[in-house]
């Protein structure tokens, strides 16, 4: 799994060269996407298609690919890496700019755009549940932009290990918004609900499909802020996300969730998910 595609060129990861004056580089001035792929077709491409030309569109990027433009790189890129199962990252630049500006107009090259396929970790779905600790969200105000620029992210994240655990929940406010890379349910009462999809947040593709089966099923569910007390006192919580799909939280800060043990709603929901995915590619 080693090809990638870089401005038009198909070559091996070792090969493909950036500039260090591109803008990715020296500001992480861009955009990306992960996108999972299962039976070498990219899931939920039109979702991830749509939300990066929102990021793009935001941050004053312009690219001209169609859907199918974007498709047809993606598959002859998973056809190149023999790839079956797999996540493809792309990451889209402002391109190499002429001096250290923060101005746009420096750019004097198209952007640059990149894509390489990585191995989607397994994921358990009978899993044990991970942890979570709640942190202070320190990111910046625009969440909603699919943006590389990860510092917060990755600081976040780092006092989650360091304190044994495996992602931290952001609160803002006194509301709890979404892990350091995942999106965030809780359950109280048997309703399930999701913070709604503001600036502050990351309009996750896993979230927003949760949100269409079990509207589909007529489960209750609901986009509404949940407070920290809320989240402090759930029947369960999971964080989604393309690459964990949907995991359980069993403890958070120390304090079991629930009985401590993944819940029975999320039980009900992986297997809906797992149903779903299973239906598409049984009909493609
Ligand atoms: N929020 C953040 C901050 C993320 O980084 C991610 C992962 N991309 C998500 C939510 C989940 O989004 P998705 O379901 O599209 O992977």
């Amino acid at each position: 799994m080693n090809i990638v595609y870089l401005n038009g060129q198909y070559l091996s990861m070792n090969d493909a060269k950036v500039p260090v004056m591109d803008r990715g580089f020296l500001f992480g001035d861009g955009v990306y996407e992960y996108i999972p792929v299962y039976h070498g077709i990219p899931f939920q491409f039109q979702k991830h298609f749509k939300r990066l030309q929102t990021s793009l569109e935001k941050i004053q990027i312009t690219i001209s690919f169609t859907e199918r433009h974007w498709l047809d790189i993606l598959a002859k890129l998973i056809q190149k890496n023999a790839g079956n199962h797999l996540a493809i990252y792309l990451h889209i630049t402002r391109g190499v700019a002429a001096k250290r500006d923060l101005a746009i107009n420096q750019v004097f090259t198209e952007p640059t755009i990149f894509a390489a396929c990585f191995p989607l970790p397994t994921v358990s779905h009978s899993e044990a549940g991970i942890k979570a600790i709640t942190l202070e969200d320190i990111r910046w105000a625009w969440c909603y932009i699919k943006a590389p620029t990860l510092l917060p992210n990755i600081l976040l994240r780092q006092q989650a290990l360091d304190r044994k655990a495996d992602e931290a929940i952001l609160i803002r406010n006194g509301e709890a918004l979404e892990g350091t890379q995942s999106n965030l349910f809780i359950v109280k009462n048997g309703h399930v609900l999701t913070p709604p999809k503001t600036t502050f947040v990351l309009g996750g593709i896993t979230r927003d499909l949760i949100l269409e089966i079990a509207r589909g099923k007529r489960e209750p569910i609901e986009e509404t802020p949940i407070s920290v007390a809320m989240l402090k006192t759930a029947d369960e919580i999971w964080l989604t996300s393309s690459s964990r799909e949907i995991a359980p939280v069993i403890q958070l800060d120390d304090n079991p969730v629930g009985n401590g043990k993944p819940g029975q709603i999320w039980q009900k929901m992986i297997k809906a998910f797992q149903s779903y995915k299973q239906e598409l590619f049984k009909v493609s």
